[in-house]
């Protein structure tokens, strides 16, 4: 069927050979007004994107207003739902666009492109948004445990409402994977930096290099808060236990990108291979490249069409972006051996898969051994998944706030653990595990902590939203409250 007989405003990219000779140099050069204007204007303001955001932004609504050349009440209508405009207008998997219903035709609307451009060309959100702070009749104070995306996201909605807000950070800047993980040529710095002070410009604290279960017991912030908020987020990494793992010149991706994002140098060498094919390996291949690799391989242990995140227009950029910049992708593969000479890293040997349709999801890897393969390595980096670390949390409370069998926790519509007063959000929570899922959970954890303040008699009312802009309300969609039913009184556990 034919919507509209014009074509997505294409993005462009910069000289691959030239930006992988940086850490910093941006893959995608930003759209002009003149694009954004035009590619705005294609979308049809059916609001079918809504659904595919988890955070519910307004799409159409930025949209319409962008191809208006109104880029105030564009930034407005984000912030919504998201104080990480820029971020995600560089980040975010997007799949708003692949519920757009122009993809199957002329493309999606960019709308991360869109999203970018509004971000980046307002220097000063607050002359902006000219946001007024509530007072909600009281001015509780609520703990925030960790300064990610999904920490910084609660620390804004409440500060804007009236509410002290804490924030315990372990390390010494806040920003969480955006800052130590995802690289600078995806990320730029500036941006992490002009969001998180933005968000702490309405009096939220930050305590740098302060972990909690270390120089802060647990117990410390259910005596001093009225709530505490968790979005610890993944730090500890899934080793592949492969044989020879202990060689030098082996990492696990998080602490590779951790040390270079930190301004840490390593020598990888000639050849690097990465085991994985998610967000991390694509960042480790593309990081080793830009530190000097000739030679960088993904191993994979599924086919290309079973990788991480397919089908969706998100995957197929990151593969575009790194097979542009000549990575080198080995589908199908399992490493079973590490080889080393005088205690660091030469080889690896592995099988290759045939994937299996075991009639339950996924099609399965299934390693066929009769024959093994071998290549020169210098560096091995394992991007094999990370998961939570909760042994901050002492026994007894962890058992009342209970977990799935995956170690996430489980929680209630408005992100409270089984814990009354202890909510969560981020990486320990969601099954996507990215920026926008862990902000959409923040914004109902955010409802949640007001509406248990009030319940706990801390605040008198709770505000019908959680912004008030100048001139507001400036979307479509906003948390609804429909039932008023605070947290605490009937927690409904879903995982
Ligand atoms: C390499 C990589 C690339 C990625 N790329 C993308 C991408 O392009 N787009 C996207 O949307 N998502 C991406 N993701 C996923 C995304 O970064 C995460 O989903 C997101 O950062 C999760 O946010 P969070 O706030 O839950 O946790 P985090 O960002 O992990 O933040 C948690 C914070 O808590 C702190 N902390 C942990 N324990 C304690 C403690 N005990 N006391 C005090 N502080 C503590 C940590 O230091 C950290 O700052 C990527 C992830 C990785 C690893
Ligand atoms: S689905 Fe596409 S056309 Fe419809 S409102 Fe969203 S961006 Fe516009």
């Amino acid at each position: 069927m034919k919507y509209v007989d014009y074509k997505r405003v294409p993005i462009k990219h910069y000289n691959a050979d030239e930006r992988i000779k940086t850490l910093n140099m941006q893959t995608l050069v930003p759209y002009t007004l003149d694009e954004v204007v035009a590619e705005s204007s294609r979308c049809l303001g059916c609001g079918l994107c809504i659904q595919g955001c988890p955070a519910r932004i307004d799409v159409p609504g930025y949209q319409i207003a962008m191809a208006n050349g109104n880029i105030e009440d564009a930034l407005k209508i984000n912030f919504e739902k998201l104080p990480f405009v820029e971020v995600c207008g560089n980040v975010c998997p997007h799949p708003c666009e692949d519920s757009c219903v122009l993809e199957d035709n002329k493309g999606s609307i960019a709308t991360r492109h869109i999203k970018r451009y509004v971000a980046e060309n307002i220097s000063d959100y607050k002359d902006v948004l000219k946001v007024k702070v509530q007072d909600l009749g009281g001015h509780p104070s609520v703990a925030v445990v960790g300064a990610g995306p999904a920490g910084l996201t609660v620390a804004f909605y409440l500060s804007i409402n009236g509410i002290r807000v804490d924030v315990y950070e372990a390390t010494d800047k806040p920003g969480g994977v955006m800052v130590h993980g995802i690289p600078a040529f995806r990320l730029p710095r500036e941006a992490i930096k002009k969001e998180a002070e933005h968000i702490l410009s309405y009096g939220g604290r930050i305590f740098y290099n302060t972990k909690i279960g270390r120089e802060v017991p647990f117990e410390k912030l259910m005596n001093d808060y009225s709530a505490v908020y968790l979005a610890v987020g993944n730090w500890k990494p899934t080793r592949t236990k492969i044989e020879g793992e202990d060689l030098k010149g082996i990492y696990h991706a998080l602490d590779f990108l951790y040390r270079i994002n930190n301004g840490e140098k390593i020598d990888v060498g000639q050849n690097v291979a990465i085991i994985g094919g998610g967000f991390t390996a694509y960042d480790a291949a593309r990081v080793s490249l830009r530190l000097g690799a000739r030679r960088v391989a993904m191993l994979y242990r599924r086919s290309d069409v079973d990788r991480p995140g397919y089908p969706s227009s998100n995957a197929d950029e990151e593969l575009e972006e790194a097979e542009e910049e000549k990575v080198i992708f080995d589908w199908e593969t399992s490493p079973f051996e590490y080889t080393g000479e005088n205690g660091h890293v030469k080889g690896l040997k592995y099988w290759k898969n045939q994937m299996v349709d075991t009639g339950k999801g996924r099609r399965q890897p299934v390693p066929i051994k009769d024959r093994e393969y071998y290549i020169d390595v210098d560096t091995i980096i394992e991007a094999t998944g990370q998961r939570e670390d909760l042994s901050f949390i002492p026994q007894e409370i962890l058992e009342k706030m209970k977990t799935t069998p995956g170690g996430d926790f489980v929680v209630n519509q408005y992100n409270m653990t089984g814990y009354p007063g202890i909510f969560a959000g981020g990486d320990i929570t969601n099954k996507r595990k990215d920026i926008i899922s862990g902000v959409a959970d923040s914004g109902r954890a955010s409802m949640g902590i007001l509406l248990y303040l009030k319940e706990l008699g801390k605040i008198e009312r709770v505000p019908q939203r959680l912004t008030n802009y100048e001139g507001g309300p400036y979307s479509i969609t906003y948390y609804e409250m429909e039932d008023k039913e605070a947290p605490g009184v009937s927690p409904n556990p879903t995982e």
